[in-house]
């Protein structure tokens, strides 16, 4: 049972250089990655593909089961 080599290849790295990731700039290595992650949002890259909701007349939140919420 190796659990602790598990964990150690579990552990969180920067999505843009694969440095692991600084407690203050999660989930990036450094102020440096986050900024150029930011710069990406801002000019686009990362478009979001928006869902149309076609449930607009069923106003129900979706944890309340048949049940009558005194
Ligand atoms: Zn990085």
């Amino acid at each position: 049972m190796n659990e602790i080599d598990r964990k150690a290849s579990a552990a969180p790295v920067c999505p843009l250089c694969g440095k692991p990731t600084d407690h203050a700039f999660r989930p990036f290595c450094s102020k440096r990655c986050a900024d150029v992650d930011l710069n990406r949002w801002l000019s686009g890259v990362y478009a979001v593909p928006v869902k149309e909701d076609d449930d607009e007349d069923g106003e129900r939140p979706p944890d309340s089961e048949a049940g009558e919420p005194s």
